[in-house]
């Protein structure tokens, strides 16, 4: 079980809304896609041609998927292709964003 504060509410990151309420209160009452469980990844809002969606770090996505899951790396990576990425095909679907 993960222990990581969060930097900006003080609460177990794993548990903490923040990230999930900065993304409400910037969109408004646009309907925003968000990915269960992974709360702590979340990255801000982008606008895409007129939708606002979520932003991911892919890699701590795949990261929790390992420690939480009990996932090897290509594990996290299949299972993130077929069931994360792969069935949030809307306009508002989440980015996932692949830091250099
Ligand atoms: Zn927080």
């Amino acid at each position: 079980m993960e222990k990581t504060i969060c930097e900006n509410g003080g609460e177990l990151a794993s548990s903490c809304a923040c990230r999930r309420r900065f993304c409400l209160d910037f969109s408004g009452d646009e309907t925003l896609v968000f990915i269960d469980g992974h709360d702590d990844a979340i990255l801000g809002v982008a606008e895409v041609e007129g939708d606002t969606r979520v932003v991911y770090d892919h890699r701590a996505v795949i990261r929790r998927l390992m420690r939480r899951d009990g996932m090897d790396v290509e594990g996290a990576e299949e299972f993130f292709d077929y069931n994360i990425e792969g069935c949030k095909v809307s306009p508002s679907a989440p980015i996932f964003l692949r830091p250099c």
